[in-house]
């Protein structure tokens, strides 16, 4: 049983005065999961930076600020943003990949944590006397495999071991005293024992790189991947990944006498399950099988599409019928594309027009993979905040948004 958060009583009275579809946020999930991050790993010197990407609206950023967190930033765009919310210098890690000169300039002149995905990278910096305060080094250790991830042999993030041993050798040659590291290979990852594993190889080759090049390692950044309980039955122990990471840096650092500082980028796990995407049946349809067509599309929530993946659905009207036939629907969206699916064969109460489903779990890469395929224009967000109240905090995108980048004249 997955259970709606946000009371249904407000989702009803934005329904009513702003229409389907929209998103929203529940503040309480989000201010909760921070707090269980922080405590879970309050063994260790920790810090999050919330990965911008996974829900990107300033609103819920200076959520990330009033907690006390950081941002980790992939673009000069989400610099920017972070920056309007109040963000600045080393709150803000840039963990870009494919680095211009140019993108690195405007990072390093704001002080951010500079994350260098491509570890050679770093002679161009310095022959560009572009000399960050922080820099990072993100490690493909090209042997964890992970279902969204994939190999990462096959990734196209980071650099060997070699070639950061390299980088690192080089910069202790020119001065540099203190480096961070880290790494990125895990995602929607529930299993402590594969956070276990990769901390520890990460942690492994920290020690080597102090024992070789004499550096310090200010921190290490373990990379995002926390997953969350998509499935009703799914069970996330946060505790117990903590805990797997806290024995790799027992036994690998601490017992060395080594004490870095440990940070996170997670984004879906912060984010995610604070999300709902509210949508109605605008249409029943029978062909070779049942489908129920909403409002809402693909546009506003990528993931079934992208990696067929299971986001819970609640018919919040057949709930309140006391609706006791079910039947098996597939759940549509109206683009021309096949895969505008957000449920195949899925057992739902028997559904009617007009009905509200809320679509669970949407508040990481929901909103912010959206697009405009088809013309579909972007919908509102909103903010279920701490003290009851629903706050709009993004409307929805009109005509005039959506081609005012089109030059005049055909
Ligand atoms: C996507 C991403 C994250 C966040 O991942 P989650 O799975 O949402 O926690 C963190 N760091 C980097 C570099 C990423 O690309």
């Amino acid at each position: 049983m997955k259970t709606i958060t946000i009371p249904e009583s407000k989702i009803r009275e934005t329904v009513k005065e702003y229409g389907t579809p929209f998103h929203i946020y529940d503040e309480q999930t989000i201010v909760d999961r921070l707090n269980n991050l922080m405590s879970s790993f309050s063994w260790v010197d920790f810090k999050e930076f919330f990965a911008i990407k996974a829900n990107p609206n300033p609103h819920i950023l200076k959520i990330m600020k009033e907690n006390s967190c950081g941002v980790d930033a992939a673009t000069i765009t989400e610099i920017k943003l972070a920056e309007m919310v109040g963000f600045r210098g080393e709150d803000i890690m840039f963990t870009s990949n494919l680095t211009t000169i140019d993108a690195y300039q405007y990072a390093v002149d704001r002080g951010c944590i500079i994350n260098i995905d491509w570890a050679a990278d770093i002679y161009e910096l310095f022959e560009n006397e572009i000399i960050p305060d922080n820099i990072c080094f993100r490690l493909n250790p090209g042997s964890i495999e992970n279902e969204i991830m994939g190999d990462s042999k096959e990734s196209k993030f980071g650099s060997t071991a070699e070639q950061i041993k390299d980088a690192v050798s080089f910069l202790a040659k020119n001065g540099v005293k203190s480096i961070g590291l880290h790494t990125m290979v895990v995602s929607n990852e529930n299993n402590a024992q594969i956070f276990g594993e990769y901390t520890e190889m990460l942690f492994e080759f920290a020690r080597e790189i102090i024992d070789e090049y004499k550096v310090e390692i200010d921190f290490i950044n373990i990379g995002g991947g926390i997953g969350i309980p998509y499935q009703p039955e799914d069970f996330v122990d946060l505790k117990a990944i903590a805990g797997a990471v806290n024995e790799a840096y027992d036994k690998v650092l601490k017992s060395n006498g080594l004490q870095p500082k440990i940070y996170m980028e997670s984004g879906r796990y912060i984010t995610g399950e604070s999300g709902y995407l509210v949508t109605e049946v605008i249409k029943e349809k029978e062909t070779y099988k049942k489908y129920l067509g909403v409002d809402a599309s693909m546009s506003d929530l990528m993931r079934p599409a992208m990696y067929r993946s299971y986001h819970h659905l609640t018919n919040i009207d057949a709930e309140a019928r006391g609706e006791e036939e079910s039947e098996v629907y597939d759940v549509i969206g109206s683009l021309c594309e096949n895969n505008d699916k957000f449920a195949i064969d899925r057992l739902l109460p028997k559904s009617k027009l007009g009905d509200l489903i809320v679509i669970h779990d949407t508040g990481a890469h929901g909103h912010s993979m959206g697009f405009n395929y088809n013309g579909m224009l972007r919908n509102g967000e909103f903010l279920y905040t701490t003290d009851g109240k629903v706050k709009q905090i993004r409307r929805d995108e009109t005509l005039e948004d959506y081609t005012t980048t089109v030059i005049g004249g055909y």
